[in-house]
């Protein structure tokens, strides 16, 4: 069912994008995650609408893209991907367009050296790297020439809000390492649902643990709940964090698994990972949530 749904959609993109080639816009860039939503928006001045396909607290592994995201990429002009396979099969869609269309990931300027390598996902490459603000600082870098390329029009108001914006991840990333270097060496351990802050554990110096693995889309048994609680129990970890996109029941019954075996382990609060927060929280643009993950981990592991 899903694969003839995704090959409806498909023909009615190859029509669509044959048909009314006149009526894509120009004057817009159609993103994916709301996380990157936010980067491109402070790249690109108001005159340019950006549209954002998954909204706050939407989890990107298990998106499923819907009737009305195929009219977005149908007349979207412009379109940016995160890239490193996070978007699973929309971006072959989208990338299949790349041509009738202008597409660029974001992560597409990364080194070998920069981007983590892991079996757990596609390609073997993990997607997770808006974790570490210097390699976001660096890929905006890089994407403001696309943009201006795109929209020469505005060139000189992309290029000073990139500017601006890259100084300001300068300042959020020191403003973050400080934050997080109040957390002692043998302390800076995060336990989270899935593995989503390897780029994080490199860039800031701590270790990561995940019951899920790369992605929220993977099973985890018993084995691996037992495994975990292990670990923390061995490790003396003090606080375990949740995620705004996943339940937090399988962290739940990882406390109580420890507390049955005499260790207490604190829930250190709701970690931002693959989303923003919704609009009423301060983690509702990029730099919110990466200053709320960074007080939220230290706040907990600290003392
Ligand atoms: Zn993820």
């Amino acid at each position: 069912m899903k694969k003839i749904f995704l090959l409806l959609a498909l023909i009615a993109l190859f029509f669509g994008c044959k048909n009314e080639q006149a009526q894509t816009k120009s004057n817009s860039i159609l993103t994916t995650t709301s996380i990157l939503g936010d980067i491109i928006r402070n790249m690109v001045p108001e005159e340019i609408e950006v549209i954002n396909l998954m909204g706050p607290g939407t989890d990107p592994h298990l998106y499923k893209a819907s009737p009305s995201d195929y009219v977005h990429i149908r007349e979207a002009q412009f379109i940016v991907l995160s890239g490193l396979h996070l978007e699973g099969k929309m971006a072959e869609v989208i990338l299949g367009l790349d041509g009738e269309k202008k597409v660029k990931e974001l992560t597409s300027s990364m080194t070998t050296e920069q981007i983590i390598n892991s079996d757990g996902f596609a390609d073997g490459h993990d997607p997770h790297v808006w974790m570490d603000v210097e390699i976001v600082r660096w890929c905006v870098l890089k994407l403001k020439t696309d943009l201006i390329k795109w929209f020469p029009e505005h060139r000189k108001a992309i290029n000073e809000r990139s500017e601006a914006y890259i100084l300001k991840l300068g300042r959020l990333n020191r403003e973050v390492l400080s934050i997080l270097n109040e957390v002692p060496a043998e302390r800076r351990i995060i336990v989270t649902s899935h593995d989503a802050l390897n780029y994080f554990a490199r860039a800031y110096q701590y270790e990561v643990r995940s019951l899920q693995g790369f992605s929220t889309a993977a099973e985890f048994g018993l084995k691996d709940v037992t495994a975990l609680v292990d670990f923390i129990i061995d490790r003396k970890v003090p606080a375990i964090f949740v995620e705004n996109i996943v339940s937090d029941q399988a962290l739940k019954a990882v406390q109580a698994a420890c507390q049955e075996r005499g260790f207490e382990v604190a829930l250190g609060g709701s970690l931002f990972t693959d989303a923003l927060g919704n609009e009423n929280t301060k983690a509702n643009t990029y730099e919110g949530m990466i200053r709320a993950n960074a007080i939220t981990i230290s706040h907990a592991l600290k003392n």
